[in-house]
């Protein structure tokens, strides 16, 4: 697989550099050089989950990896299914919660430990990453006892919720965890701080697991071929998915799906306030706002990192721009949105909701309509529960989770103290 820097496009890549380097130059995002179909995609259909995801993955990745190889990563990294939901006539929902950390993340983090084990024997890796909410906890999962690698979480304390946040801080072991006396954005700036810094990349050997590392995008194409390999013949013809959109990244596998052939006629991605993309197309002016909180916090981005990817395959139509629609969705409207799913006998976080509204918006009624159930509600309990009224049951993982005590430690918004804490616990 070769993959081209979007900002410098001299530089291209093997997947295994872009799994292991993560961001180009000029801070650019890798994209494939070319996306070709698969042939017989009704074929590939038919196949089961584990076995069509693998098949599919080799299709993107090529031959750098050999596919016994491939097939178990792929058969440790997804082991929980990815099923679809009737919620009401032509409208169904995936529901992607049913990992280790209850949100889609899994897929990604999952089969970006894999990468990394793969490529990195023996020598030693420091994922270091900032989280406002899932990424943290998938990522701390899914590279949980691997040997050769720890994984270093910051978040900002106080503002992620406690189930969010005891999915990854009780874990120990190879997961160090610092709850900082800041923002979001001002552990966003020391995960930065640290990637400039040479002394510390070296030393600890460091990779960011982010959003845009090409392992967690191309895992997330499979599930929309597993979406629509449960729907009936009769309703894969014309297909609209609705994707509830922060970082673009969900929205960007979509899109890479449709161009190897899988039958999607058109997408939704829908943002919360948080509108900087869906003002953008309207007015063509990239003019971000400041970040406002919402009851959906994991879309709570105003500079998506992976839309440059959208928006290269949108301008060189590998994916039709008049298919494509993104529009936001604010907090009291998603509060009626999640009462009115409720009405139809489901239940649905915040992010969730934004998704089905997308989808209410959009789709003609001659579509079939996806929508992407991309957190179990329990993840957010207090909001849902507050919305809704009602008490909401615990799934298991969950309530272990919240018994345990937190380990992280508590640091301020500066690098110097990172720094030193970071060598004095990993600087051997
Ligand atoms: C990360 C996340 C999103 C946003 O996905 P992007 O790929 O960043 O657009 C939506 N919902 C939930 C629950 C998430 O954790």
């Amino acid at each position: 697989m070769n993959l081209v820097n979007l900002m410098d496009p001299q530089q291209q890549v093997s997947f295994t550099e872009a799994v292991k380097i993560g961001l180009g130059r000029n801070q650019g995002v890798f994209f494939p050089e070319k996306l070709a179909a698969i042939e017989n995609v009704d074929a590939l259909l038919a196949m089961p989950f584990k076995a069509r995801s693998s098949k599919i993955l080799q299709h993107l990745i090529g031959d750098e990896l050999p596919s016994d190889t491939l097939d178990e990563m792929v058969n440790s990294a997804f082991n929980f299914p990815a099923p679809i939901v009737e919620v009401e006539k032509n409208t169904y929902c995936l529901e992607l919660f049913h990992g280790p950390t209850l949100a889609f993340k899994d897929f990604g983090g999952r089969f970006m430990s894999e990468c990394i084990g793969l490529f990195n024997q023996g020598e030693r890796v420091t994922i270091l990453t900032a989280t406002s909410g899932d990424t943290g906890a998938a990522v701390a999962h899914a590279f949980y006892g691997k040997e050769n690698v720890d994984v270093v979480i910051l978040y900002p304390q106080g503002k992620i919720s406690l189930a969010q946040q005891k999915l990854f801080t009780t874990l120990g072991k190879n997961i160090h965890c610092y709850a900082v006396e800041g923002s979001f954005d001002d552990c966003q700036a020391l995960v930065k701080q640290a990637f400039l810094d040479e002394e510390v990349k070296s030393k600890l050997g460091l990779n960011s697991a982010n959003s845009i590392n090409i392992s967690r995008l191309l895992a997330q194409v499979c599930y929309y071929f597993e979406a629509v390999a449960q729907l009936p013949e009769p309703q894969r013809q014309q297909v609209h998915i609705s994707v509830p959109s922060g970082n673009f990244g969900n929205v960007c596998a979509a899109m890479i799906a449709a161009a190897i052939g899988l039958p999607v006629s058109k997408l939704s991605a829908t943002t919360n306030q948080n509108d900087t993309v869906p003002r953008y197309i309207k007015t063509g002016n990239w003019s971000p706002n400041a970040t406002l909180e919402s009851l959906s916090n994991a879309m709570d981005v105003s500079k998506p990192n992976n839309w440059p990817r959208v928006e290269s395959m949108l301008n060189t139509a590998i994916f039709n721009k008049d298919d494509f629609y993104s529009c936001s969705v604010g907090e009291s409207r998603t509060q009626e949105v999640m009462r009115h799913i409720n009405k139809l006998g489901y239940v649905a976080e915040p992010h969730t909701a934004i998704a089905y509204e997308g989808l209410q918006i959009n789709k003609s009624d001659n579509e079939t309509g996806i929508f992407l159930a991309t957190a179990h509600p329990a993840k957010f309990k207090d909001s849902v529960e507050d919305v809704l009224e009602q008490q909401l049951d615990m799934p298991q993982v969950l309530a272990e989770a919240l018994a345990k005590p937190c380990l992280a430690e508590v640091i301020h918004a500066d690098y110097g103290e990172l720094k030193s804490r970071l060598f004095e616990k990993l600087g051997s």
